[in-house]
């Protein structure tokens, strides 16, 4: 990409050619945008969740029906295989418009609340929009890290001011012109493009920021939200650990290494990143990895290929980097290891590192890259001690016939997500919570906190019985004094009262 003042060109990582250009939004302009969405947001917010839904199930038609066009401007602008396109993106957005707009009303229905104590009250909490959500998105997923994440933001009445990576701004330009013409009301979903100022824009004026990015800029973003005590929720890198006990089904694991490892080049927060096998299983395990990648096909997306392009310039480099890092400390490679020569563009070969370990990058920074790291560990303590000497927690995988064993040490993991005998499929069980612990994050996507938390939460209580006046109201007198001082002793002092006030 070719930085230009006012325009941005968006070049085809497998090929090299342009394949767009978007403006950079100023801070008036975002701030316009913003305005703009706010004022549509009070009707959008007035329609019935099943008007809301309508509108969205016929944006899911109209992304059906231009499914090729979506595809072509995606694996244009990343350079991943349109298989890549229609499962882990439009499968996705699909069905996350099919799930939010069936579950919303109630998800988001009133919560009655019986007090404990003031019988003569009722409660309920109750789900109110939060206004101008602004999503900023990554480029490895651009269609599911921008439109994905509005949709619940969506059925829950705000309005939303999308700004995607400046790599990859086309697919959520294309989905923005759909939903205009699916009836969404003009103002409610907007995409702006630019750069990182952008961005930081967007964190001044939106109302609510849901970030996904690097944790460097995620940091920045809620460094700068802060200063107005603005909900941020971060979506951030992983370094994702793999555990292979020596009871695991090998054939099986093998084929989810691989596939974890290098779906999308590597480019997912959830992928493989390094991978702990047990002594026993280790070399077998090895050779059918090596066996597996050495099988993969790689090249353009136009091509029927498994592995497509890489997508960002300086990531290419990055893997580059912690190749050179991991041979320099003694690492092997018995597969891959280099850029691939044979293709024009951003293509780094699947490569599988082995005698590898902590002092290397390739185990402790995230790569985000075709790179599958292998260890070899004496016994699951030293594989959960190592799994967890991370700064990284989103997710984690165990590796076991016993699944008991597997589940227990799961919980050990300080991961927001771990799949005992699957790997990276917690993102798409969108019922679920998913989302980062350590500096991988913020909040949670999916699941019902998926969408409440794009709400203000407030607490409703409503006098029952209509009295003159309460014991808690003036005036003040010696006798109600007397009264709370006997209150407190036979409420709150150990005994029988114990089982009935908590
Ligand atoms: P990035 O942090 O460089 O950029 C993300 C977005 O932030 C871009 O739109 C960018 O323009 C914008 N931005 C940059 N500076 C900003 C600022 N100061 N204020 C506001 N916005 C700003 O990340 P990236 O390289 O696009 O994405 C790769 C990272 O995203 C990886 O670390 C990956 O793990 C992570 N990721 C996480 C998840 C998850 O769900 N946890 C999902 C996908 C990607």
């Amino acid at each position: 990409m070719r930085v230009a003042t006012s325009v941005i060109e968006i070049i085809n990582p497998a090929t090299q050619q342009k394949v767009g250009e978007v403006p950079i939004y100023d801070r008036a302009q975002v701030q316009a945008a913003v305005e703009s969405a706010r004022k549509a947001q009070g009707a959008w917010a007035a329609y019935s969740f099943r008007r809301r839904a309508q509108v969205l199930y016929r944006y899911r038609d109209l992304l059906i029906d231009n499914k090729e066009r979506i595809a072509d401007v995606l694996t244009g602008e990343t350079g991943k295989p349109r298989g890549d396109v229609y499962t882990v993106e439009l499968f996705y957005l699909c069905d996350s418009i099919g799930f939010w707009a069936s579950r919303a009303r109630k998800l988001l229905a009133n919560q009655k609340i019986r007090p404990h104590l003031l019988k003569n009250k009722s409660v309920y909490s109750s789900y109110l929009p939060i206004g101008v959500v602004g999503i900023i998105g990554a480029w490895n997923f651009p269609l599911n890290l921008t439109i994905g994440d509005a949709i619940p933001a969506l059925m829950a009445g705000n309005s939303v001011v999308i700004k995607p990576s400046e790599v990859t701004p086309l697919s959520a330009l294309l989905a923005a012109e759909l939903a205009a013409a699916a009836g969404f009301p003009p103002g409610v979903l907007q995409v702006i493009t630019g750069r990182g100022e952008t961005g930081a824009h967007l964190v001044d004026f939106a109302d609510m920021i849901h970030f996904t990015g690097s944790i460097a800029t995620g940091t920045k973003v809620a460094e700068r939200a802060a200063r107005a005590l603005k909900p941020v929720t971060l979506e951030l890198g992983g370094k994702d650990p793999m555990i292979v006990l020596r009871d695991a089904d090998l054939d099986r694991a093998a084929n989810a290494a691989v596939w974890g490892a290098l779906v999308n080049s590597g480019q997912v927060c959830v992928s493989v990143e390094r991978v702990y096998v047990e002594e026993p299983v280790y070399q077998e395990f090895v050779n059918r990895v090596v066996r597996l990648v050495k099988g993969l096909r790689q090249g353009s997306s136009e091509a029927d290929i498994d592995i497509g392009a890489m997508t960002f310039p300086p990531q290419v480099e990055k893997v580059e980097r912690h190749v050179a890092d991991a041979i320099a400390h003694g690492a092997k490679v018995l597969t891959g290891g280099r850029r691939n020569s044979r293709l024009p563009g951003l293509f780094y070969e699947p490569t599988v590192l082995i005698d590898v370990d902590h002092s290397m990058k390739a185990l402790r920074e995230e790569t985000f890259g075709p790179l599958l790291p292998i260890m070899k560990v004496r016994d699951e303590e030293e594989a959960i001690r190592l799994a967890n000497d991370s700064v990284y927690g989103l997710s984690a995988s165990v590796w076991t016939k016993d699944i008991a064993r597997g589940r227990a040490l799961a919980h050990r993991l300080e991961s927001g997500g771990v799949c005992v005998n699957d790997c990276l499929v917690h993102y798409l069980t969108i019922d679920a919570p998913m989302g980062g612990r350590k500096q991988s994050g913020l909040g949670r996507r999916h699941g019902p906190e998926g969408i409440r938390k794009y709400c203000h939460q407030q607490t409703i209580v409503v006098d029952r019985f209509g009295m003159k006046t309460e014991l808690l109201w003036y005036p003040w007198s010696p006798f109600k004094t007397r009264l709370f001082s006997r209150v407190l002793n036979l409420l709150f002092r150990s005994g029988w009262k114990k089982r009935f006030f908590g």
